[in-house]
């Protein structure tokens, strides 16, 4: 397990309460200023529609010396994108002698709404700067792109006839997935910098009191981005990999073309050089030891990959439904025909197949096997 950092975050996690705003404190005295005009840096919990880890997202604001930043501010109220939606960040900021008139960067790490949602408003409603991943805004705009928002996603597109599924049993939750994925949480302005891996925002021309370096981080969408002060040792997650939960693979609004599950292990394997950081996840809580989430994350997808290889073994010649019949779900099989979850349960074992096809499990088996 990975060791919570806060008390009070660790309480609220497995109460399933949306924790209270903790200040972090760089490993080499960063963001250590005494407030009013210096820098500090808070990981506030924000509530949003879900049960349980799922129904707050953190938000990491940072209070600089010209200005205030935010990280994935929200899943906003869809309602009223200008008042209320932003009223407790401006509480926040001016218990901390701020504005929400201060905040002049806003970043998303990646184009879900609880991460996206309130980007796009907040940097209209205060003029800020709105910075997205140059790669997952290639997502946004093929999704826009798309005519059918429940298959976006090509050679991993869940057809009836392709998956092998009976008449009738995939095209009602299709119909559901196309009826839930309107949209509306994109944002409608366009980004001022689309950031790259390896580029830091002071590249990008902001302050020098916030050195955040991107780092790419595919798999839970094929552009999601995590960001890493090298300085102070902390790494911003996001979904990339989160305690009490495991994150979903291949949930991009539009895809690529990489097989997400190859590249979330590769992610999981690239982010080992900041083993001895403190994690900033997207849900849950902020915590330390990262090497053991980042095997007991690798080892919960390899699980499902050794199901399908072993089943791929015995007969290789099974459709796509008829492995996913033979899988076990936490819904059950059974659950899962019920569940609009069927689509991406499918595109799932899509992903696998073509994962164990290339070759690729004897080498994750050797970076991430239980006996490493
Ligand atoms: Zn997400």
């Amino acid at each position: 397990m990975s060791k919570p950092l806060f008390d009070c975050q660790y309480k609220s996690a497995l109460a399933g309460e949306t924790p209270s705003a903790v200040r972090i404190y760089g490993r080499n005295g960063g963001y250590a200023g005494p407030g009013n005009g210096t820098d500090e840096l808070w990981v506030r919990g924000l509530t949003m529609p879900g049960s349980g880890t799922m129904s707050w997202v953190f938000s990491t604001v940072h209070l600089g010396k010209e200005g205030v930043t935010v990280i994935d501010p929200g899943w906003p109220d869809r309602t009223d994108l200008d008042g209320s939606t932003f009223a407790p960040l401006d509480e926040f900021l001016r218990s901390r002698g701020r504005t929400i008139k201060d905040v002049t960067t806003v970043i998303a790490t990646h184009a879900h709404p609880d991460h996206i949602g309130a980007a796009g408003p907040l940097a209209e409603h205060t003029g800020a700067r709105l910075i997205i991943g140059a790669e997952e805004m290639k997502c946004i705009d093929i999704a826009r792109g798309h005519e059918d928002p429940a298959n976006s996603s090509g050679k991993f597109a869940v057809e009836p006839g392709g998956v092998g599924a009976p008449q009738g049993l995939l095209e009602p939750m299709l119909e559901e997935v196309r009826h839930v994925r309107d949209r509306w949480y994109l944002p409608r302005n366009t980004p001022d910098i689309l950031i790259e891996h390896g580029e830091t925002l002071v590249d990008m021309g902001l302050p020098e009191d916030f050195p955040l370096e991107a780092v790419l981080t595919p798999g839970h969408t094929d552009g999601h981005l995590s960001f890493v002060d090298r300085t102070q040792q902390i790494l911003i997650a996001a979904d990339l990999i989160m305690p009490i939960i495991f994150p979903g693979i291949g949930l991009s609004i539009g895809m690529l073309g990489g097989n997400p599950l190859s590249q979330y292990l590769e992610s999981l394997e690239a982010i080992a050089e900041f083993d001895d950081y403190l994690v900033i996840p997207g849900h849950g809580y902020c915590f330390t030891d990262l090497a053991t989430r980042r095997h007991e994350t690798a080892n919960h997808v390899l699980q499902r990959a050794r199901e399908v290889r072993d089943i791929l073994m015995e007969e290789p010649e099974l459709s796509i439904w008829e492995i996913a019949s033979r899988i076990t779900w936490s819904l059950g099989w059974e659950g899962m025909q019920q569940s609009r979850m069927l689509v991406s349960g499918l595109r799932q074992v899509i992903m696998y197949r073509e994962m164990i096809d290339r070759g690729e499990m004897d080498r994750w088996e050797r970076v991430f096997g239980q006996n490493r």
